[in-house]
């Protein structure tokens, strides 16, 4: 039987997971392993994905992924025996375990003994949501964001803590569930920790989730790195009244654990004493070896002898770990490998080695490894007296709203309705400190204007940079209030809903439920949107869904939008016209990231495994922060690019090639205007509307302002005005979201894709609909 075919409310034992590649690796990590009871609690409206409950957490499913998930009704006998956890038998090989870890100390600036005891840097690893940036904030006062959804931190955040004379450098790296190669994510952290060589790695764990968290754990230990690791949550873990002999397991495991909990602080000072301990103690607690069934280690034995001969590998890399990705067939490892000198041999070891694992066990190698690890764990929480407590059930609230939020019938109208009250709050109530902040820029420009002797430079503040920046400064506001809507979403835990239900439609489009938060974030700004792709494991439907994220209008468009409909619509239909463009960009993303999907990306798609934790009532403290550090990114842009496209526009506009220009006509931009006309005339486009939108190409705020200094829109006709805002809402986003999209994609290819090809669409899509207008 196919896990598909499960009922809700039914419970089934995994047999074997079918697949292959990045599909099955990624299953099999989450904990889809044979044994392992797994129950269908929830459909999404569209019936599809399934909500599943394994090793008591939750994930959401494809049906299509869960057909290749083979299950029983009867539980197994006893899957293959948990290897022992003392695993005598393999730790005499001899191996990494005198070897010193890679330290850095003597790397640099505060040397031991003089003023501060030293510098530790400390690097946070751990699953999504197990609580790492909240122990960041905590202990530095920082201010990362906290997420509940998985990947909120793109970025390593840096900062710094003292304790006891140590200074601590804290550094929050995005959450995984595993180093494997799969994701940004993982190569990322997997990078860091080789090339940066912290001093000591704490590992959060999710006590709640224990059997899952620790797969992280032992593929840290397989690094060979100083771990200490937090057992954070421990409030829910106690209050649902588990057990666990904290004693033992930190024995079996080789590393110190600590409970916590970073909502309140609780343990982190013996966190941090660990941390210390760690550093300064060259021999803690002993360094165990996962051991992975006679099979595998004879292979990684073979491999290390091998890796051995070229001395300064193990300077970088444990041989044990190398050995065991080589045999996990790790593309990256395999690259830096295929270096070595003795690189063919090496990989004709491994490719021997994989054989008789295939031969003896009937699995392939990478199969036979992952279930190594979660046998050992097993082992281990066992022999710990693991048990899962009754007392309280942690889900209990997030089923009943889960319940509401993924019905069949409620499910979508609730969503859209949250929707529509944040975009209404957002335009509707952002208004009025939005026509307070104009009226400051306006009483400001006059002031300047009043005050100021005439010339030159006068000009330039008042219509340059007031203007200009005052243009943008007004939007401020709605920025805010529609990023206090999202971190709210993303802190409680309802983004991760909103990409369970979109899955399905999304998937149709060549995406994945994950760009849907993306997209909608594009509304606000696409800057920190193309940012928040990298939650998108899969680079193809990342790459797809920035190239279509310019199509959705961000809150810079508005201020054209309600200028131009002002001017040439009655007052009853201007509401349709803005939303038709909303729409219009919409339905022109979903027809481009089709082409995208079925012509020019074309590949397979990541699987859907996505974790839905529970939902957790978000701190007023972080949500304040969150929505503040967007704010802060939206200055940020204006301040730079956008003061900087202001001056040149204005400077543009202000002189020509014989001076001050008397007249914008003659002024550069007036010449550029009329160079590009012919361009437009399907269009119908003025020059004074080409200038407006060559000046758009550093921010769309410009646009506006623009054709506010040259005027001359008194007489295009409705359609063409019309036909302009498609223009402006579907051409080159901005030089900001352009520099984004080059950031994360790592080449000024794609950048470059974006910008002719969006630009390309707009000449179309608006001299057709001018076109077909005119015959009408
Ligand atoms: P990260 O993804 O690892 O950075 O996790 P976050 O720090 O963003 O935390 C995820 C969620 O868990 C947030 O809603 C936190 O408020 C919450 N959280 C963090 N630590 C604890 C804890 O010890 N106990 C409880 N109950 N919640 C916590
Ligand atoms: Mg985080």
């Amino acid at each position: 039987m196919r896990l598909s075919e499960l009922h809700t409310g039914e419970r089934a034992v995994i047999q074997k997971v079918l697949g292959h590649g990045g599909f099955r690796k990624r299953i099999v990590e989450m904990g889809f392993i044979r044994g392992q009871e797994v129950e269908a609690l929830l459909n999404a409206p569209l019936q599809d994905p399934v909500k599943y409950r394994i090793m008591n957490y939750e994930v959401s499913l494809r049906r299509e992924e869960a057909q290749l998930i083979e299950v029983t009704h009867q539980t197994l006998p006893d899957s293959p025996p948990a290897p022992s956890c003392e695993g005598g038998e393999y730790n005499d090989h001899p191996a990494d375990v005198t070897t010193p870890l890679p330290h850095r100390k003597g790397q640099g600036e505060s040397p031991e003994g003089v003023g501060l005891a030293g510098l530790i840097s400390v690097a946070l690893v751990g699953n999504p949501n197990c609580g790492k940036t909240s122990l960041f904030n905590y202990a530095s006062g920082a201010h990362a964001r906290v997420g509940n959804y998985s990947g909120v931190t793109v970025d390593a955040a840096e900062a710094h803590a003292e304790f006891e004379g140590y200074d601590f450098q804290l550094i929050d790296l995005p959450g995984t569930y595993s180093l494997s190669a799969y994701s940004p994510e993982e190569l990322y952290v997997r990078k860091y920790i080789v090339d940066q060589t912290p001093d000591v790695i704490i590992n959060v764990i999710d006590a709640s989730n224990l059997e899952r968290n620790l797969y992280l754990t032992t593929q840290l230990i397989d690094m060979n790195v100083r771990v200490v690791c937090a057992l954070n949550m421990y409030d829910e873990f106690e209050r649902r009244g588990d057990t666990v002999d904290l004693q033992v397991l930190q024995t079996l495991l080789g590393v110190p654990m600590i409970p916590t909990s970073f909502k309140t602080g609780r343990g982190v000072k013996e966190l941090f004493r660990a941390v210390v301990d760690a550093f300064e103690s060259d021999h803690g607690l002993r360094h165990i070896h996962i051991p992975h069934g006679h099979e595998v280690e004879d292979g990684i034995h073979t491999i290390q002898q091998l890796l051995r001969q070229n001395a300064d590998v193990s300077t970088h890399y444990s041989t044990r770990y190398l050995g065991i990705k080589l045999l996990e067939n790790d593309k990256s490892i395999e690259q830096y490998v295929g270096q070595l000198p003795n690189a063919t041999a090496i990989i004709a070891a491994r490719d021997h080695a994989a054989q008789r694992i295939m031969e003896e066990t009937a699995e392939d190698s990478e199969t036979t490894i992952m279930d190594a690890k979660y046998g050992f764990i097993r082992g281990a929480l066992a022999e710990a007296g693991y048990d899962v407590g009754t007392k309280e059930d942690t889900y209990r609230v997030t089923h009943r709203i889960d319940h509401l939020l993924s019905h069949r019938w409620f499910g979508f109208p609730i969503f859209f309705l949250i929707l529509f009250v944040m975009f209404m709050t957002t335009f509707v109530l952002g208004q009025y400190p939005m026509d307070w902040i104009d009226a400051g820029v306006e009483w400001l420009g006059e002031f300047v204007s009043g005050t100021m002797p005439e010339g030159m430079l006068k000009d330039m503040i008042v219509d340059g940079i007031i203007a200009g920046v005052g243009s943008v400064i007004v939007f401020l506001p709605q920025i805010l209030i529609l990023y206090f809507f999202i971190s709210f979403m993303e802190d409680s835990g309802y983004m991760a809903r909103a990409a369970f239900i979109m899955d399905k439609l999304m998937h149709r489009m060549g995406l994945h439920g994950k760009s849907f938060i993306p997209l909608i974030m594009g509304f606000g700004c696409n800057v920190p949107a193309v940012m928040a792709t990298r939650t998108i494991e899969s680079r193809r439907s990342r790459l797809i869904t920035m190239m279509i994220l310019p199509f959705m209008s961000c809150s810079a468009r508005l201020p054209i939008y309600i200028m131009i409909t002002g001017l040439f619509f009655e007052p009853m239909w201007r509401p349709f016209v803005m939303m038709s463009l909303y729409v219009v960009g919409i339905i022109v993303s979903v027809i481009v990231s089709n082409i995208f999907s079925r012509f020019i990306l074309r590949g397979e798609d990541t699987p859907f495994v996505m974790e839905l934790p529970p939902y957790r009532w978000p701190t007023r403290k972080a949500i304040a922060r969150h929505t503040w550090e967007k704010g802060k990114e939206y200055l940020k842009k204006m301040g730079g690019i956008i003061l900087v496209a202001s001056i040149i526009v204005w400077a543009l506009g202000y002189f020509s090639t014989n001076g001050i220009a008397t007249s914008i006509e003659e002024s550069f931009i007036g010449h550029m205007g009329r160079f590009v006309e012919p361009l437009f005339v399907l269009q119908g486009f003025n020059w004074q509307l080409d200038v407006s939108l060559i000046a758009g190409v550093g921010a769309k705020e410009i646009v506006a302002s623009t054709i506010g200094v040259l005027g001359g829109i008194d007489n295009i006709t409705p359609l063409t005005a019309y036909c302009y805002l498609l223009f402006v809402l579907l051409y080159f986003p901005c030089i900001a979201t352009i520099v984004a999209i080059k950031n994360e994609t790592g080449s000024w290819r794609w950048a470059l894709v974006a910008a002719l090809y969006t630009t390309a669409v707009a000449w179309l899509v608006s001299a057709v609909v001018h076109q077909i207008g005119l015959l009408l």
